[in-house]
């Protein structure tokens, strides 16, 4: 297990850095590798043969470029590792194969029991991640991990799944632990935004800095991305957004409290009122950007992509009535291009960042499981 692990991260925090930028963009050069990442042309030769060796990088042709001989390009090898991602919702168990480039390469989805239990998610977890393996030609040596988004709330940092919202048996459940030994592979845990807005954060890259990504499938609640990181909280709790009061003295709600933005939604959409369902959810949505002054709201989830137009239409319409000046204060609403791969792609994002050596939990996974990038 341990010589296998020790191929799951990068070597150090420069190697890192230099895979990081050739993802992010074109093919490019060493020197202008240098020039990007800050370090000596000579480190740079150094690195870039080391993650040649390790088949990360390849050289891909050369570019003229004035006098001189002409100068290689490099590009990242996307089929040289590969990470899987898994979205538990209360009824759907999907997980995704993606690629070092976080292209999602293949799906597996099955139907999840009412009431599943900690055994029996895990179970099923095996299998589906058997299903793709089986599929898809992916050596042992070159996963790089597991990711698992799941309703909250959890703990990210223990990979425990504190109480889940409306399921029974899931009470201080360690996931992580009890996933990494039924897969024999290295697993981080975190909530289902937390994960969505960390794809959406991945696909969107340079500009994208301050967001807000509303989930809405089962549950309703919100990743947020403040200063281009993806914001936990002391606790992992940060983003329970749908259990925020929207209604004082309103009906209760799963959580305990009353008059919730996810009860006031949810049972709009029972009786067949999207419009009412998207009103309540924008004057939310409002709320939130008020709060956070985010640029960027990011909508996902089964209910949004029922009805797509409806949502990012009425947020949009809400966000700008509802906001103060808001040719100053404009707010980009839309759709989550990933569909309903978001939060599964997005639990796989989580293992690429920690293999790229982004957005680790301060306190890595124990047990020969680590994900650790590098040392800082
Ligand atoms: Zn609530």
């Amino acid at each position: 297990m341990d010589g296998v692990a020790n191929l799951r991260f990068l070597r150090g925090y420069n190697d890192a850095l230099v895979l990081g930028i050739v993802r992010a963009g074109q093919p490019m050069t060493r020197v202008e590798l240098a020039g990007r990442s800050g370090l000596t042309p000579q480190a740079v030769s150094k690195i870039v043969a080391r993650l040649i060796a390790d088949g990360l990088l390849v050289e891909t042709g050369s570019r003229n470029v004035g006098v001189g001989k002409p100068r290689t390009m490099l590009r990242l090898v996307p089929g040289s590792r590969f990470a899987l991602g898994v979205h538990v919702e209360r009824d759907e168990l999907r997980v995704v194969l993606v690629d070092l480039s976080g292209s999602v390469l293949d799906r597996a989805v099955t139907v999840l029991a009412p009431e599943f239990t900690p055994d029996s998610l895990v179970e099923a977890l095996a299998e589906q991640v058997q299903v793709l393996r089986g599929r898809n030609d992916v050596p042992d040596d070159r996963l790089l991990g597991v990711g698992v988004g799941f309703v909250g709330p959890l703990d990210h940092f223990n990979g425990v799944v504190r109480d889940a919202t409306s399921l029974t048996g899931w009470h201080d459940v360690p996931l992580r632990d009890l996933a990494a030994r039924r897969l024999g592979l290295p697993v981080l845990v975190d909530k289902d935004t937390n994960v969505a807005m960390a794809a959406e954060a991945w696909c969107r890259g340079g500009d994208f800095r301050h967001a807000a990504l509303v989930l809405a499938g089962t549950g309703l609640g919100a990743g947020l991305l403040l200063d281009g990181q993806v914001h936990r909280g002391a606790r992992t709790n940060a983003g329970e957004f749908g259990h925020t009061t929207l209604q004082i003295g309103g009906p209760p709600c799963a959580c305990g409290r009353a008059g919730c933005v996810e009860v006031l939604h949810n049972s709009a959409l029972a009786e067949g009122d999207v419009h009412h369902a998207v009103t309540v959810l924008g004057t939310a949505v409002a709320d939130l950007v008020q709060l956070l002054d985010v640029d960027h709201v990011v909508l996902g989830g089964k209910s949004v992509l029922s009805s797509p137009e409806v949502y990012v239409g009425g947020v949009r319409d809400a966000v700008r009535e509802q906001i103060p000046r808001p040719d100053w204060l404009s707010v980009d609403v839309s759709v989550s291009p990933l569909g309903q791969d978001l939060v599964a792609a997005g639990a796989a994002v989580l293992v690429l960042s920690a293999f790229y050596g982004r957005n680790l939990p301060s306190q890595v996974p124990t047990g020969g499981t680590a994900l650790a990038a590098h040392p800082t």
